[in-house]
C-alpha cells in the first residue's frame, strides 16, 4: 500500500467573511459596472467559493523548494486577501492521525479516474486507494474534520489518454458515498475543453448533487477559464484556483500550473458575482511568493496590471 497524501486547509465561512472583510463590496478591477448589470450571463450562481490550492498544489509541483518562513509569509497574505479556503500543505503518509490531530480544519483526499495515474501518483490502484479514503474520512469524521475527495484526470490521463465521463462519476460516487462533502474534478492535465467539462458534469451530477461539487482546472491549453464558466453556467459554484497560476504535475509531462486565482476573480467580478475575495491583495502575494521562487506570473491579469 502506497502512502497517502492528504492536505490541510485554513477555512472561514462566508458568514466569517462577510464579518470581517467589509471591503468586500468594494469595487476592483473587473467589477461590474451596475449600467452592465442586463448584460449578465444566465444560470450562474450569485456567490462562487475559491479554494486556493497555490500553497499545496502549487508549491509542491514548482522545480524550487520554498523555504519554510517564505511559504508561511505566503499563506499569511493570502490569509488577508478574503479568500475562504486556502490548502496550506499535502502530507505524504499513511500515519495521517497525528497529522489530523495536529489541527487541521479540513483534510482532502485524493483519488484518480485512471488507474495508471493512481498508480503512478498515489502507489495503489483506485481500489486500494478507495479502501485506504475510506478509513481516512471515518476517522476524520469522527473527529468533526470535514474531508474533501478530489478525482484527478477526470478529462484525460498522461498515461491512459481519454477518461469516460462514467469513471469519473464512478470514482466521485465513492468518495461522495464515503463521506466526502465536496468533490473537487480534477483537470490535472490541463487538456479539457467547454465540451468536455459540459459532458463529464452532465454525468456526475446525475449522482452527485452540483452543491457538493468544485472543478480544477489547469491552463495547459488556455482552456481554463471558459472550462470554468462551463462549470458555473451548469449550476457549480466552488472553484479551485492558484495565486500567479503556480504549479503543474511532475506526472503529468507538460502541464502547466492551476488556472490563475487573480484571473479568475477577474473574470467572476467581470461577471458581477461575488467571492469576497480582494483581488488586489491576492495581487500582491502573487507578486511576492514569484520574486521569492524567482519566476514569471503565469497570471495574466498580474501580467498586465504590472506592465500598466
Ligand atoms: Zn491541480
Amino acid at each position: 500500500m502506497g502512502n497517502m497524501p492528504s492536505a490541510v486547509k485554513h477555512c472561514l465561512s462566508y458568514q466569517q467573511l462577510l464579518r470581517e472583510h467589509l471591503w468586500i463590496a468594494d469595487s476592483v478591477a473587473g467589477a461590474l459596472d451596475p449600467s452592465q448589470e442586463s448584460s449578465q450571463l444566465s444560470g450562474l450562481p450569485e456567490y462562487v467559493k475559491i479554494v486556493e490550492v497555490g500553497p499545496r498544489d502549487g508549491l509542491q509541483n514548482e522545480k524550487v523548494i520554498v523555504p519554510t518562513d517564505i511559504k508561511i509569509e505566503f499563506i499569511n497574505q493570502l490569509s488577508q486577501t478574503g479568500l475562504p479556503v486556502i490548502e496550506v500543505t499535502s502530507f505524504v503518509s499513511s500515519r495521517w492521525v497525528p497529522q489530523v490531530a495536529a489541527g487541521a480544519t479540513e483534510i482532502s483526499v485524493f483519488g484518480a479516474a485512471s488507474e495508471s495515474f493512481s498508480k503512478k501518483n498515489i502507489n495503489c490502484s483506485i481500489e486500494e486507494s478507495m479502501e485506504k479514503f475510506e478509513e481516512v474520512v471515518k476517522s476524520a469524521r469522527h473527529m468533526n474534520i470535514p474531508a474533501r475527495g478530489y478525482v484527478s484526470c477526470t478529462l484525460g490521463c498522461p498515461y491512459e489518454g481519454s477518461i469516460t465521463p462514467q469513471k469519473v462519476t464512478e470514482v466521485a460516487k465513492r468518495l461522495y458515498g464515503m463521506g466526502c462533502y465536496e468533490i473537487s474534478l480534477g483537470d490535472t492535465t490541463g487538456v479539457g475543453t467547454p465540451g468536455s467539462m459540459k459532458r463529464l458534469l452532465e454525468s456526475v451530477m446525475k449522482e452527485i448533487p452540483s452543491s457538493a461539487l468544485a472543478v480544477h482546472c489547469h491552463d495547459t491549453y488556455g482552456q481554463a477559464l471558459a472550462n470554468i464558466l462551463t462549470a458555473l453556467q451548469m449550476g457549480i459554484n466552488v472553484v479551485d484556483s492558484a495565486v500567479s497560476g503556480l504549479g503543474g504535475c511532475p506526472y503529468a509531462k507538460g502541464a502547466s500550473g492551476n488556472v490563475a486565482t487573480e484571473d479568475l476573480i477577474y473574470m467572476l467580478n467581470g461577471l458581477g458575482l461575488n467571492t469576497g475575495v480582494n483581488l488586489y491583495k491576492v495581487m500582491e502575494a502573487g507578486n511576492f511568493i514569484c520574486k521569492a521562487v524567482n519566476k514569471t506570473t503565469n497570471s495574466k491579469v498580474a501580467q498586465a496590471s504590472f506592465n500598466a
